[in-house]
């Protein structure tokens, strides 16, 4: 059972809590309301394992007594081309109960948007309640918790975040108390604004004591001086930008809320005692039984109060942006997302590319799981028999002890195992969603070849990946996306098939017909419905490079000669945006401080031991 931090909030902090009575913890939760101390943390290297016991948002880190095995211990991930991965899901339930039950059941349905941390947040006379954790829903919660949170509604949150104790402080949903009451929150997306909202807040004295951009939300409601209190949670989301999907829960009431461009799902749905559940995914409101009834529309805030729902279109009205990657990759197929069926887009993704390009076979496999969709729908379409040459481990943990003889391929080898009675002389058409930076689907290319496969042919069901993902998703940089620096032919040659073929982009779109101006495709397309605000300047290989803000075109420092022929062997299909570049060196250090000036601003970073 993994650590869990339990926390209660009340708007009249003076009442008892019923959960947790030690005069120590209600002294420091009164001083929640006022200020949020900084928490401190040991500096163990992350892959520690942690137990922590704290009042969200404040966290309190402890190591661990559990010892570390003896032998190599390797993270699997190091080895692995990971997939762009989703930052979070959210639940929220009004009007049952069993609150936070259902919401436990519901956030164990969207756990694949986020296993690193989970949370539960229910009110109960006038009290928020509050138990969150590392690791899996089923980790952290269990009966006795579940016991400690009683009330009729709830929130909650699944999360993905990088490892370590910088985690450990930001697993939602935070609670917080502000002059009228309380209030908790879960988001799912990410703010571009942050770091200047946070700027601005701290510079007036707001104290924050978690690194989410979600803290900036409860901060922006606190000094909102809108009446009534989801006009605060209005006036607030005015000013973010980005993408977010939310759940608030106070007092009595439950909100929900999405951003403008609809980035990310929510859906709201009832059960037929008259509950009211919102899910990132349908897949949720299936588990609970609840029906589904609609989307929480771009730019909508539904407030639930005494089982009524009042729908307030408060906020501006852009062109809407909903992320088609959640169709590509994260949704569950059994999930309806923006009114359309995941699985049914995923069959259709795959039939396009038997269509499009295809290729003489005996027999189609997929890359679990996610592939499996566009894979049967390819095999469907080319009339070539789907059958499972691949066999994806559910058992396998994120770290592995390896042996000293080093193994190769080792952490794909843990995840999938090749079927070689599927594969021996045959011509084999794998299908995956998506390329990232191109190792991992080197590995699964040789994998299937040392299994017997005559020929490897592989068929990506998205567009190649050229851009980062501001709104919410982890990918990797610009530079390590292998479509940003290499053709197709050129990633053909480098995972060693015999031939390769992504999704056409104007495909997707043609398929997604009058819907297609309504989807964001940033990340294939480099067209950023909303700009990042923020320049990050970074070290490759011997040049500094960032993003310019505006046009988010590659900065870079050239400094002409060998600079520049490094440039162009990184970055060929991108145009720079540069205009000058200086760098200082700082003998103290050693480090570099460059400063890049561009058509539409300014980035600077020091970097250390730049060549
Ligand atoms: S950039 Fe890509 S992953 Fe991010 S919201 Fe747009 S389509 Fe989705």
């Amino acid at each position: 059972m993994a650590a869990a931090h339990i926390s209660t909030l009340s708007s009249s902090l003076e009442k008892k809590s019923n959960i947790l009575s030690s005069k120590i913890l209600r002294a420091h939760l009164f001083s929640l309301s006022k200020t949020l101390r900084k928490p401190s943390f040991p500096s163990e290297p992350h892959k520690q394992s942690l137990i922590c016991s704290s009042k969200n948002p404040i966290s309190d880190v402890i190591l661990s007594s559990r010892g570390k095995p003896d032998g190599k211990i390797v993270d699997i991930n190091e080895y692995d081309d990971e997939k762009p991965r989703e930052e979070c899901g959210v639940v929220g339930i009004y009007g049952d109960p069993e609150a936070s039950r259902l919401c436990y059941l519901a956030l164990h349905a969207l756990q694949h948007r986020g296993q690193e941390g989970a949370g539960i947040v229910t009110v109960h006379d006038n009290v928020l309640q509050s138990i969150t954790g590392v690791g899996l829903v089923s980790e952290v919660f269990d009966e006795s918790k579940l016991d400690q949170l009683p009330g009729n509604s709830a929130i909650g949150h699944v999360r993905y975040s990088t490892a370590g104790a910088s985690m450990l402080k930001n697993v939602q949903p935070f609670v917080s108390g502000y002059r009228f009451g309380s209030v908790g929150v879960a988001h799912n997306g990410n703010l571009v604004n942050y770091k200047a909202l946070r700027a601005m807040l701290e510079d007036n004295g707001s104290i924050f004591n978690t690194s989410s951009d979600t803290e900036v939300v409860l901060h922006l409601i606190a000094i909102s001086k809108a009446r009534p209190f989801f006009m605060r949670i209005v006036d607030a989301c005015e000013k973010l930008e980005g993408s977010y999907s939310m759940v608030f829960l106070t007092e009595d009431k439950l909100v929900a809320v999405r951003d403008p461009f609809g980035f990310r799902p929510l859906v709201m749905g009832r059960r037929s005692n008259g509950a009211v559940v919102f899910a990132s995914e349908t897949a949720a409101l299936d588990l609970v039984e609840a029906t589904y009834e609609r989307e929480v529309y771009p730019g909508e805030v539904l407030v639930v109060d005494r089982g009524e729902v009042q729908s307030l279109c408060l906020m501006r009205h852009p062109e809407p942006k909903a992320c088609i990657f959640e169709h590509i990759y994260f949704a569950l197929p059994n999930s309806v997302v923006f009114g359309r069926s995941v699985y049914e887009s995923r069959h259709a993704y795959g039939e396009i590319l038997a269509t499009e390009a295809p290729v003489d076979c005996d027999v189609v496999i997929a890359v679990p799981d996610s592939g499996v969709v566009a894979a049967l729908g390819y095999a469907a379409k080319a009339g070539v028999p789907f059958q499972q040459g691949l066999i994806r481990s559910h058992y396998v943990g994120r770290t592995f002890i390896e042996p000293s003889q080093r193994i190769r391929d080792f952490g794909v080898k843990l995840k999938l195992s090749p079927v070689r009675a599927v594969l021996e002389g045959k011509r084999v058409v794998v299908v995956d969603d998506s390329i990232v930076r191109g190792t991992t689907s080197s590995k699964i290319v040789r994998l299937l070849k040392e299994a017997g496969a005559k020929e490897v042919h592989m068929r990506i069901a998205s567009p190649p990946i050229i851009g980062s993902c501001y709104y919410g998703v982890d990918t990797p940089s610009p530079e390590e996306l292998i479509s940003n620096r290499m053709s197709v032919e050129e990633i053909r040659e480098f995972i060693g098939a015999d031939s390769l073929t992504y999704l056409p982009f104007d495909s997707l779109k043609k398929l997604l017909g009058s819907d297609s101006p309504n989807f964001c495709y940033a990340c294939f397309s480099g067209m950023y419905p909303i700009l990042p605000r923020e320049v990050k300047v970074k070290r490759v290989g011997n040049l500094a490079v960032g993003r310019c803000p505006t046009c988010i075109r590659i900065m870079s420092l050239t400094g002409g000669g060998k600079f520049l022929k490094e440039f162009k062997r990184i970055y060929r299909n991108d145009i720079p945006c540069k205009m000058r570049g200086d760098y200082d060196h700082d003998k103290e250090t050693r480090a570099v401080k460059v400063v890049l000036t561009y058509r539409h601003g300014v980035g600077n970073s020091m970097i250390k031991s730049f060549a």
